[in-house]
């Protein structure tokens, strides 16, 4: 008898006929005869529609009574699916994230999970109950309700799935897997039966929809993540530790190609070429909490000045750049210029560590594509260059394309 974790996303609970699909598929991993925890998020759109109704009422909803509010959400698709699987025959029961045992920290809108006790989902599996508990919540050591930010059910059901010693954590979700490049932009793009943790965390990163701290913690306590259609038995991903478990041939090839729109770039010309000027830069930034991506940082002609220049999404570029206006008597920069039609696109893949050449072909294949290119990074096992936001559909179809990732292929 295996233990898994389910989850199902919000498309996959939308309406009546879908919860009681998902009490049939539920039903189905019972009577093959292993236990099935089950985490849902709230159905379809709710979680939008509860933060527009908290704007109804007030202009900037105290965030304990917003994350209280958002809560609601997911428990009205859990005990929904609950009655269904009863009303089909099973002893089913529903558990908020609290009663759930799910205990985070104290950040509305974005808490971490910082400990689960697994004890109440255990004794009731015990006793042969199909459980099913509300995905994206926890409960503070002040035992007040806290959510885990958007998309955060992926991440309460990897949680529970490493808590409970599961043998394998399932989403289910709209998408039949992870693909090599988003299929609405690729049409020839593959599904990939297997992805490494890393890699997974690198295309979540640059486009596909997966919390990414749903895989970081797959990665740490090493829950094997089967990702797959909740509308069709198609095969799915398995996303866990690979490559190693990989065969020859797909370990030196690009697992996939990433994207990303919404990048916005901003550059600071002209700030003296001395210690500190960086930290000056970025510590505002940080404690404003706006991440930064790629950051390029020119070497200065006369070792006078410099440009460094950054990326960050577009919806917080209005507040890094008043970040950088602030900083402009302190600096004594010459200009601060933005660029809001940007766009990342990225190759991925493990193959690719200590293996020359992967970037000089991307290079090659977006200037064959009159493609050009604005900024550049790295890491070990990703190359993502900032382009035009006109470009980015195009660029991620040649690079398919010229890695050879097309079906054919
Ligand atoms: N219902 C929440 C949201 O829409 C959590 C989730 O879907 O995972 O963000
Ligand atoms: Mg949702």
């Amino acid at each position: 008898m295996a233990l898994y974790v389910h989850k199902y996303g919000g498309s996959s609970v939308a309406d009546a006929e879908k919860i009681v699909n998902v009490a049939r598929r539920i039903a189905g991993v019972h009577h093959a005869g292993h236990q099935v925890v089950t985490v849902v998020s709230a159905m379809g759109e709710t979680t939008d529609a509860l933060i527009d109704l908290a704007h109804t009422v007030a202009t900037e909803p105290d965030p304990r009574e917003l994350d209280f509010l958002l809560s609601t959400g997911e428990l009205v698709s859990i005990t929904l699916l609950s009655m269904a699987l009863r009303n089909l025959g099973y002893d089913a029961i529903s558990l908020s994230g609290a009663q759930a045992g799910i205990r985070t920290d104290s950040t509305y809108g974005k808490a971490r999970i910082s400990d689960v006790d697994p004890d109440r989902i255990q004794r009731e599996l015990a006793s042969g109950r199909l459980v099913i508990v509300a995905g994206f919540q926890g409960l503070t050591p002040d035992e007040d309700i806290t959510t885990l930010g958007r998309g955060g059910s992926d991440t309460t059901a990897v949680a529970l799935a490493a808590a409970l010693h599961a043998d394998r954590c399932d989403i289910y979700t709209d998408v039949e897997g992870i693909y090599t490049a988003d299929p609405r932009a690729v049409p020839a793009a593959r599904k990939l039966a297997e992805v490494g943790y890393q890699e997974m965390l690198e295309l979540a990163a640059a486009g596909a929809k997966m919390h990414p701290r749903s895989i970081e913690l797959g990665a740490v306590y090493n829950v094997p993540i089967y990702v797959a259609s909740s509308f069709s038995d198609a095969p799915g991903t398995l996303i866990h530790q690979g490559p190693d478990n990989r065969n020859m041939e797909d370990r030196i090839k690009v697992t996939g190609i990433a994207y990303q729109y919404n990048i916005a770039k901003v550059t600071v010309r002209g700030v003296a070429d001395q210690p500190g000027v960086a930290a000056a830069l970025f510590e505002p930034l940080a404690e404003a909490g706006i991440s930064v991506d790629t950051i390029v940082q020119n070497t200065s002609v006369d070792r006078t000045t410099t440009d460094i220049s950054f990326t960050v999404t577009t919806p917080d570029l209005p507040r890094a750049l008043r970040e950088m206006a602030a900083l402009e008597p302190m600096l004594g920069t010459s200009s601060i210029m933005s660029d809001d039609t940007l766009a990342s696109v990225s190759v991925v893949g493990s193959g690719m560590q200590n293996a020359p050449g992967y970037a000089s072909r991307m290079f090659r294949i977006l200037a064959d594509g009159g493609i050009n290119i604005d900024m550049i990074t790295t890491s070990e096992i990703r190359i993502s260059c900032i382009i035009g936001q006109d470009h980015a559909r195009e660029a991620v179809r040649l690079l398919h394309e010229g890695f050879q990732l097309d079906e054919a292929g």
